[in-house]
């Protein structure tokens, strides 16, 4: 398809006029229990036309990709924006939409369609056999869902952008009974920017004889103490933790309050820029584009801004917010390139890409010895926390008692609590480049009608101190 030949076609007269074409493919393939349970596969294709007029930006998407089409849905797109400056909250130019140019394409070793579907689903069943490590598993899933996606951008400013991306999401889980005692324990259910390397069946049939053994464990291990301690957060629970309460804190259309869905609203001001102390001066959060494999990597964001390693909170200092350039101009308040729709008939809005904690200086023998008593927990299980984003609630999956300086048995649901200042303000240890770990899910829910996207979220393993552990379910 010609984009730039088709918006050259358009026949309306307006400030700016931008389209953003989506093609995307996805296959999922579940096994459950020895059976395979789903094998989909799904295509989308469009176009979404954005037009600038009376300083509003208006949207129209289409899947008719005819020059009739696009030009109804250019017409359509400028009366929106003319409806729309009746209402205006701010009047755009096109500074809004910087001239862009250039390409990204993720990493991969095998490409999509490089491993047959009958030996994806040979591997996924070897895998979920080896999730039965025992009788006491009374339920075993393996899944892995393949998306290949392209994006591309131009725009009578003179933007060209071409994004391909080919990602895998998969997850296996082992549910384990005995009596009327269940636990699960899975493999985090995290999504990469990579190839169909990820299906291996030997590391894949490791994995899960370690999730299954882990899922027997539980059934036989004490309950997580209750008290305030120290706590130890593996990389696979601080993905929740930084993108709870830190990422959708910081996104600025909720700050402005244009997003109120989904518990959606922030206890952050935009004053607080340059000046909160959001936690110790060992927290260090990055918005990187730049990280190989990471899910949410990207060289521009659906407004055509230039994706860049941010500082987002230094030495424990909130520096800048999690807003594209709409919301930079209106709050005057620096931000990254997470303009982002989730497909081409969405319009785009403030979005999470990959928000990471970088790497400190402890090695995890250095975390665990220096503490007398505490827990350390491994993979998100359950998470509830208020619309202002401030108080929270989060369970694991897997606990591990912490005394005198050592690992030591098995805990079973364990849960903390708290406040999120001062939660990060006791962050006491941030673990060095051996601890830390690349996650992402493709599962973060904003807008309304509703726009699910894929973010990326790196940790090292983390300690805080005088936290509010618990357990019970
Ligand atoms: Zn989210």
């Amino acid at each position: 398809m010609d984009l730039k030949k088709l918006l050259s076609q358009i026949n309306i007269s307006a400030d700016w006029i931008g389209l953003r074409e989506v093609r995307e493919k996805g296959t999922y393939r579940v096994i459950r229990d020895g059976n395979p349970q789903a094998n989909g596969a799904g295509t989308s294709h469009g176009i979404m036309v954005e037009v600038l007029a009376n300083g509003q930006f208006g949207y129209y998407a289409t899947n008719d990709m005819s020059i009739s089409g696009i030009q109804n849905a250019a017409a359509k797109a400028k009366a929106q924006a003319i409806h729309a400056s009746e209402y205006s909250l701010y009047s755009f130019s096109e500074d809004a939409r910087p001239k862009a140019t250039g390409e990204y394409e993720s990493s991969f070793s095998k490409a999509a369609g490089s491993v047959s579907a009958g030996e994806i689903n040979e591997i996924l069943l070897a895998g979920c056999d080896a999730l039965k490590v025992s009788d006491k598993i009374v339920s075993a899933s393996a899944y892995g869902l393949i998306t290949e996606t392209e994006f591309n951008f131009v725009s009578t400013n003179g933007s060209d952008i071409n994004q391909k991306f080919l990602m895998v999401t998969s997850d296996f889980s082992a549910t384990a009974q005995d009596g009327n005692i269940f636990q699960r324990r899975t493999g985090g259910r995290s999504g990469h920017q990579i190839g169909l390397e990820v299906f291996d069946k030997s590391n894949i049939t490791n994995l899960c004889a370690g999730i299954g053994q882990q899922a027997v464990e539980l059934l036989f291990a004490e309950e997580c103490p209750t008290g305030t301690m120290d706590m130890v957060l593996a990389p696979d629970q601080m993905m929740l933790q930084i993108h709870e309460s830190i990422g959708h804190a910081l996104e600025i259309d909720r700050i402005l309050g244009d997003e109120r869905n989904y518990a959606g609203w922030s206890f952050i001001r935009l004053e607080d820029f340059g000046t909160l102390q959001y936690g110790s001066n060992l927290m260090n959060v990055t918005f990187d584009p730049t990280v190989e494999h990471e899910l949410a990597s990207y060289a521009f964001d659906d407004g055509g801004l230039e994706a860049q390693r941010e500082y987002i909170i230094k030495d424990g200092l909130l520096v800048r917010g999690l807003g594209g350039k709409e919301s930079q101009i209106r709050s005057n308040t620096p931000g990254v390139a997470n303009f982002r729709a989730s497909s081409w008939n969405r319009a785009p809005i403030d979005r999470m890409a990959n928000l990471n904690l970088e790497a400190g200086e402890s090695s995890f023998d250095d975390i665990i010895s220096n503490i007398e008593y505490g827990v350390y927990m491994e993979t998100n299980r359950s998470w509830s926390i208020d619309d202002y984003r401030n108080k929270f609630q989060f369970g694991s999956e897997y606990g591990q008692l912490i005394v005198n300086g050592k690992l030591t048995k098995t805990v079973k649901n364990p849960n903390y609590r708290g406040v999120t200042t001062p939660f990060w303000n006791n962050l006491k240890k941030v673990g060095n480049a051996s601890t830390f770990g690349i996650h992402g899910t493709p599962n973060c829910g904003k807008g309304e009608p509703n726009q699910v996207i894929r973010v990326g979220h790196a940790s090292p393993v983390c300690q805080f101190e005088n936290i509010e552990v618990f357990g019970g379910v």
